[in-house]
């Protein structure tokens, strides 16, 4: 690299003078020499099946490794291939991925799994959707994901672009912007494009993440270690600890919310909740104050708790309700298989409150 790069180089000419050709075989065999061995990894090498792909991508939306992990594991093994998860229900699902968050995902997973199974079976194989176009019409796949799976399970060189990548693309081209500036997700493709790998596409996406979660840190990078840093240009400026610059944070809205636990003699009740529920949509938990009207007995306050979800900082208030009629609607079940039941953190909080309360 020449000591003084010319400041007035665009992105395209950094690139040109970077030479992709030597960058990106570093990254790949960088990756390929030091990846961790994740159980969804391991399972597409075993069974060269996008099936273990595509449920990791969707766990990991929003969701940290080490959250999925645990539940990666149980839910392959309930559902180890897309006919078993393709003949469960909604409710089976919810049961397997319990504690996640964001479950409308896995609502459309198993739509994604019905229709994979119903359009692309012949006999009985499973002829894959086998380009990014094919998988953004599988219900709940989206821009990522169709990236990841095209890239990783048939080798099209579609690049991904999450959190990591940002990082690690600013920090490459010493971008000075906010990590979540929309304006990247315009910017960042055409480098990307011209920086993937066409024979290994599917390892340079995961090594650019993988690199990102492990090296290019979003504090004190590990610069030393990192495989392309001779082709870093906020590197080459001791500026990788400015860029990018932090994210902008949308203001959270502080709201409240009571749930109730309701007994009758020996049995707890929840519900569903409705598409028009403002949190935790579709999902089995215990009930909002709105839907206890029709019980009339009084109710104890327990105790109370913070929860987050996204952009919501909410207090909850945690009251148990004694009802000597056994309201009608709702599911019952004994104190010892209630809490297997409810899928929601939220819910799991509460009920553990509720256990507290009775010790
Ligand atoms: Fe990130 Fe440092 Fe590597 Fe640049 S040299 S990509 S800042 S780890």
């Amino acid at each position: 690299m020449p000591k003084n790069p010319k400041k007035s180089l665009s992105k395209e000419g950094l690139l040109f003078h970077f030479k992709p050709s030597l960058l990106t075989p570093k990254l790949v065999s960088w990756y390929q020499q030091n990846k961790a061995p994740l159980p969804w990894r391991l399972l597409w090498n075993k069974y060269q099946s996008p099936y273990h792909v595509w449920v990791s991508e969707i766990m990991l939306q929003q969701t940290t490794i080490t959250a999925v992990t645990p539940v990666y594991h149980r839910f392959t093994k309930r559902f180890p291939n897309i006919e078993s998860l393709a003949k469960s229900t909604d409710e089976e699902v919810a049961q397997m991925v319990r504690g996640l968050g964001y479950y409308r995902r896995f609502r459309l997973l198993l739509k994604g799994a019905k229709t994979v199974t119903n359009e692309y079976k012949k006999g009985k194989k499973i002829l894959w959707p086998n380009t990014k176009k094919d998988w953004m019409n599988i219900p709940g796949v989206g821009d990522y994901t169709a990236s990841a799976i095209s890239s990783i399970c048939f080798n099209e060189p579609n690049p991904v672009l999450d959190g990591n990548v940002k990082r690690v693309m600013c920090r490459l081209f010493n971008i000075s912007k906010p990590v979540n500036d929309i304006s990247l997700k315009k910017e960042l493709p055409p480098l990307l494009n011209k920086l993937i790998c066409h024979k290994n596409p599917g390892d340079f996406n995961q090594g650019i993440m993988e690199l990102g979660q492990t090296v290019c840190t979003p504090s004190s990078p590990n610069c030393p270690l990192c495989p392309i840093k001779r082709y870093c240009l906020s590197f080459k400026k001791d500026n990788q600890e400015n860029v990018p610059l932090a994210a902008i944070k949308k203001e959270k809205s502080s709201t409240k919310l009571e749930l109730n636990i309701i007994k009758h003699k020996n049995i707890f009740g929840i519900k569903t909740r409705s598409a028009k529920d403002k949190f935790l949509k579709q999902s089995r938990g215990f009930l909002s104050t709105s839907d206890t009207k029709g019980v009339h007995s009084a109710k104890v306050k327990l105790g109370q708790f913070k929860h987050n979800i996204t952009h919501h900082d909410i207090t909850v208030s945690v009251f148990l309700i004694e009802s000597k009629i056994k309201p009608k609607n709702l599911e019952w079940y004994k104190q010892q298989d209630l809490e297997p039941n409810l899928i929601a953190n939220l819910d799991r909080k509460a009920w553990k409150i509720y256990l507290k309360s009775q010790s």
